[in-house]
């Protein structure tokens, strides 16, 4: 029919930035409407961040056992059912998008699957559905996410596949060309390795994990040695030919044409925003960018004042911890409250082996903002807890401004790193200098004491390293 529904907001994409905007604008008093396309949770929890994570689980609890001689422990008999490990990754993903969908009916919010088209800046409908009533928003907050890029040589199908179905194999295979040496490609990478799969990178810059300082990333690139990684720098894939059993990839390094034939090859070269296809906004006249991103200002609102965009669709880093910043900011600017983004602390983390993670300035960006520059690098070796762990290669740089002792970012490769950030995170968005963390008592023996110690040696009187 063609009756007009009327709602205050309404969200387009159920993934970290439209789920939590959703809640958020609920709990400041707006009726709102949730629609997905797909299914509610987005890329980050059913084909990103969280099948990802129980899978790099999964594969880092067998290596431990194969390594069960360390800890002066036997394990015999250990394989894998990865038909099982599925299973597993399955429930978690399960609970985690039943929670999310959970959450959103507590807070009132109405649920949709369906796709939403526009039909002017003011009216919606669901596509899917020429039943379905219009809605007539007052306000809307796009979040519709981003998909991997496909590369005009290797078209996603049969042997070629992108980062959502290597995330969804049944088995273990053999071998894997993996091209794209960033974080996704290093993780799945390395994760596959550590269940026994012949895992190739080809990365065309002089280092995986490039967006790390390059002290980090070499201690990945050490793990993966171990974890018979082959890693191919410089190198320019051109072409894949398949069969019904593999795939052979061509590829240029130095001049040199080769070739490396394996089971699956994985495509990880980033993401395109969903900005285009039926959605509709160039029938409104949002105005992206010449990237196809959506052009917002610091309250993530477009070119169309009651319209706003957040996550992977906006400029910066397409990662869900930013898209769900970014839908509070939106949720609030639409309540008409003052927030507004401060991109200064965002974190950015690789779940490979070690974990990196890096929030605020590195060094050299600290330098180029004109800073008098204190980096203070303290080792995990000199720290109890990470030994116990196994975790002794790894460290962490506090990055502080000499005079005041103002921190300015931190970078930190070693176990745990991904949770070890958030207190730094902290320090840089409170003002806090090396001082204030070297004052306060951090429980022993804990990963935490690396960040007391890191700020003792920025003041030059450390105890656990000379
Ligand atoms: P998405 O999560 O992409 O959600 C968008 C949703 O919109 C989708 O559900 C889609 O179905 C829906 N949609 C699209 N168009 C329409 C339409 N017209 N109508 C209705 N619905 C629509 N980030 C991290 O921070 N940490 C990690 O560890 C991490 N690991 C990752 C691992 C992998 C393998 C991948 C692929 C990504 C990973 N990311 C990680 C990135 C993270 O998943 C994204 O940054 C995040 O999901 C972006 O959130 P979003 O809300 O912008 O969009």
């Amino acid at each position: 029919g063609d009756a007009s529904l009327d709602i205050d907001t309404l969200v387009i994409g159920a993934g970290p930035g439209g789920y939590v905007a959703a809640i958020r604008a609920a709990q400041l008093g707006q009726k709102v409407i949730i629609a997905d396309k797909g299914k509610f949770g987005g890329v980050c929890l059913n084909v990103g961040c969280i099948p990802s994570k129980a899978l790099i689980n999964a594969a880092h609890h067998y290596e431990s056992m194969l390594h069960a001689a360390d800890y002066g422990l036997s394990a015999d008999n250990v394989g894998v059912d990865f038909g099982k490990v599925q299973e597993y990754k399955g429930s978690v993903v399960n609970k985690m998008t039943s929670g999310v969908e959970m959450l959103l009916k507590a807070n009132k919010v109405q649920l949709f699957q369906g796709e939403v088209m526009f039909i002017n800046e003011h009216e919606a409908r669901l596509f899917n559905d020429q039943e379905a009533p219009r809605y007539r928003f007052k306000n809307c907050i796009i979040a519709t996410g981003s998909r991997p890029i496909e590369l005009k040589p290797f078209p996603f199908g049969g042997r070629i596949l992108s980062s959502t179905e290597a995330l969804s194999l049944p088995e273990v295979p053999k071998s894997i060309v993996v091209i794209g040496g960033g974080y996704i490609g290093a993780e799945l990478g390395q994760m596959y390795a550590k269940f026994g799969t012949e895992i190739t990178i080809l990365e065309g810059a002089d280092t995986i994990l490039p967006g790390f300082d390059k002290d980090m990333s070499q201690l990945v690139v050490k793990k993966l040695k171990k974890n018979k990684v082959e890693i191919v720098n410089g190198a320019l894939a051109k072409s894949a030919e398949q069969t019904d059993k593999d795939v052979t990839v061509t590829y240029e390094v130095n001049g040199e044409t080769k070739t490396v034939t394996a089971e699956y090859l994985l495509v990880t070269v980033g993401r395109r925003p969903n900005t285009d296809g039926e959605l509709g906004l160039d029938l409104i006249g949002i105005k992206l960018t010449d990237r196809g991103l959506v052009e917002v200002d610091d309250q993530c609102r477009t070119s169309i004042p009651h319209i706003f965009a957040i996550g992977d669709i906006v400029p910066g880093a397409a990662l869900a911890h930013k898209a769900s910043y970014e839908a509070k900011v939106a949720a609030e600017a639409i309540a008409g409250l003052p927030s507004k983004v401060d991109y200064k602390c965002i974190p950015a983390v690789a779940f490979t082996d070690p974990e990196c993670a890096s929030v605020g300035y590195t060094e050299k960006e600290a330098k180029e903002k004109g800073y008098n520059v204190k980096s203070s690098k303290f080792p995990f070796g000199g720290n109890g807890r990470a030994v116990t762990l196994g975790g002794a290669d790894g460290f962490m740089k506090i990055i502080s401004e000499a005079d005041t002792g103002l921190v300015l970012g931190a970078q930190i490769a070693g176990v745990e790193a991904s949770n070890m950030i958030a207190e730094l995170g902290l320090a840089i968005e409170m003002g806090a200098t090396v001082e204030d963390i070297s004052l306060t008592i951090h429980a022993h023996p804990t990963l935490g004491e690396i960040t007391m110690d890191a700020a003792e040696l920025a003041l030059g009187h450390p105890i656990h390293t000379i």
